[in-house]
């Protein structure tokens, strides 16, 4: 990945979120769960394995202000059953989660949800693990339609889990 190309292409290209959503093809994303508000897909250029990102389907900008009480409350909520598929999946010591962008690139809103693999020397930890500039995983496309069904697969099934529980209350 050219970040130089990265960086233009954000600064001066469409809003990559609105364009994933409008089907343009030069933003694909592989999208691992969607529902009426929102949508997670696969980090193109993931920092660690198993990277998804969580918007909101409208073009908000801002984490906080631009989001009531209960818009607030339903992104938060996705991007920790998101997050708890990617621990299901990917060995985390540490699930990092964060909202970054930039009023001059990449505007629309969207979490960042980045299992830290067990074993990494502290020093690469944190930021060092989260930045781009210290290199990015390069899937295929194949590799990446796997770990995408593979996530959809696991939140199909825990969405099966907490549907039969609640059909199924436990016995008295
Ligand atoms: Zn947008």
């Amino acid at each position: 990945m050219d970040l130089g190309w990265y960086v233009e292409r954000a600064r001066g290209g469409p809003c990559f979120v609105c364009a994933f959503l409008a089907g343009d093809p030069e933003y694909a994303h592989e999208t691992v769960f969607e529902d009426e508000h929102h949508v997670a897909f696969l980090d193109r250029w993931p920092t660690l394995p198993g990277k998804v990102l969580v918007a909101p389907k409208a073009h908000v900008e801002h984490a906080v202000r631009d989001l009531d009480a209960a818009a607030y409350t339903r992104i938060m909520l996705v991007v920790r059953e998101i997050a708890l598929a990617v621990e299901e999946l990917y060995a985390s010591e540490r699930t990092y989660l964060y909202s970054l962008g930039s009023q001059q690139g990449n505007t629309h809103l969207h979490w960042h949800i980045a299992a830290l693999p067990p074993g990494v020397p502290y020093e690469q930890q944190q930021f060092h693990a989260l930045m781009t500039e210290h290199g990015v995983l390069s899937p295929s496309p194949q590799e990446a339609a796997a770990a995408a069904a593979r996530l959809r697969a696991v939140i199909a099934e825990r969405t099966e889990r907490a549907e039969h529980a609640v059909r199924t209350p436990p016995p008295r």
